[in-house]
């Protein structure tokens, strides 16, 4: 579990801002949940054989003896609060949501126990269009970011019938080399044998890159779909590789499945992952109502444009940092600065005394474009601390001064 600190928090809300707007512009709104669930939200939906339900949540017993479990992902509570409140009654939902997850993984590099998604979530809708939009929209996040050289695996789950097939072409080859699997395959292989696909054991990798491949199992419907999905992103001129493996590490998805990689994090190299989960509303107790979502690990976004993005706005610079030539004129600055702010300027005010020398020297470490010196009898000084000139004016002039010489364009 990491601090953020005031540096990093930049980048941060510059990356916020950015998926806001851009989510916006696709006509997305945003949903809060809480960060606490009933723990069997999360059995019921992610899956009993998985590994963030097997042995990563963050579950305890509250005061009545109920067990509780701090959210491990979003798309579950984004359900629940869904159906409790009717959002999915008659109508469609395109939902954001943003903020910490928490799971206790081995700690590793791209690995945090409590990390941080921005999802989306759309609802209602059952055709290709809706998956097609959501790749876009990612697509353009990354263009808006200044992120290049990120990958696009996709694959099709195809629905649970269908997989069924699959499952029990995967059991049999799994079971001919049972020999090399790790114990969690083992388990896996009769519980959720998909599940052992997505195993980052790097000595499995032989077995996995040689088991049936699940797209020759998919049924006609979900092969359609597919295709549509595949065409219309290359004609909008997005590129993909499809990847037979793709599995995902939660049991309620079907059809589209993808994820966004990159080569420049490691071993943890997804940063944005997600897909189509039409069972899961009518699985929490709601209507029969198609969903498609996606997270994005905002860590592992951050790191990547600390690698090679467009520097991320910094916090807006101040106006001016002011400071007092003695105490008595302290009351007069109080009332200035709080004028200034009333004009939306940024200003920071001296606190806790000193030299007038040395309050210049933190005006100069402040960043601000220029220092405004106030005397209880004097007119205000206004130093601009890039060249050094100093200007006198009388204190309704500082206003308009600051707007016309301290814009962040401009000087
Ligand atoms: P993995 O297969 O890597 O364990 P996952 O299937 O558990 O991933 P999701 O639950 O789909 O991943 O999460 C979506 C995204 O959230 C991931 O692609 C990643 O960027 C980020 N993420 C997941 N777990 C963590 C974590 N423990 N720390 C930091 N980021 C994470
Ligand atoms: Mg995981």
């Amino acid at each position: 579990m990491n601090d953020l600190l005031p540096e990093t928090v930049d980048t941060w809300q510059g990356v916020e801002r950015s998926a806001r707007e851009v989510f916006g512009q696709y006509g997305y709104r945003e949903i809060r949940f809480p960060l606490v669930e009933k723990t069997e939200l999360y059995a019921r939906s992610i899956g009993e054989a998985t590994d963030i339900v097997e042995k990563e949540m963050y579950s305890f017993q509250d005061r009545n003896g109920e067990s509780l479990t701090l959210r491990p992902e979003g798309t579950a509570g984004c359900v629940r609060a869904g159906i409790e409140n009717g959002l999915f009654y008659n109508q469609v939902q395109r939902l954001w949501y943003a903020g910490p997850m928490f799971r206790h993984e081995r700690p590793q590099k791209g690995r945090y126990r409590q990390f941080h998604q921005i999802g989306v979530e759309a609802y209602g809708m059952p055709g290709p269009d809706i998956d097609i939009e959501l790749i876009l929209l990612t697509a353009r996040l990354w263009r808006v970011l200044g992120l290049k050289g990120l990958r696009l695996d996709l694959n099709s789950l195809g629905t649970p019938e269908s997989r069924a097939g699959y499952r029990s072409a995967l059991i049999d080859y799994l079971s001919m080399r049972r020999h090399e699997l790790d114990e969690d395959s083992l388990r896996r292989l009769s519980t959720n044998p998909l599940r052992v696909l997505d195993s980052k054991n790097p000595s499995l990798r032989d077995v996995i890159e040689q088991a049936p491949e699940l797209p020759a199992f998919l049924d006609e419907e979900s092969r359609t779909h597919f295709a549509a999905v595949q065409s219309c992103l290359a004609d909008a001129g997005v590129k993909f590789v499809v990847n037979p493996r793709l599995v995902r590490g939660l049991d309620y998805y079907n059809r589209t499945v993808f994820e966004w990689t990159s080569d420049r994090l490691g071993a943890q190299a997804a940063v944005c992952a997600g897909g189509r989960y039409d069972g899961l509303v009518q699985q929490l107790g709601g209507d029969d109502v198609p969903a498609v979502g996606f997270a994005i690990g905002m860590e592992r976004l951050v790191e990547l444009l600390r690698v090679d993005g467009e520097a991320a706005d910094a916090h807006p610079r101040l106006h001016a940092y002011m400071v007092t030539a003695d105490p008595s004129a302290t009351c007069s600055a109080i009332r200035l600065a709080e004028e200034l702010r009333g004009r939306s300027l940024r200003v920071l005010l001296h606190c806790g005394g000193g030299s007038l020398k040395s309050q210049l020297r933190r005006a100069d470490r402040s960043g601000a474009h220029c220092a405004i010196l106030v005397s209880k009898e004097m007119p205000v000084a206004v130093k601009m601390l890039a060249t050094g000139t100093q200007t006198e004016m009388e204190r309704s002039a500082v206003g308009d001064y600051l707007q016309l010489h301290c814009s962040d364009h401009g000087s």
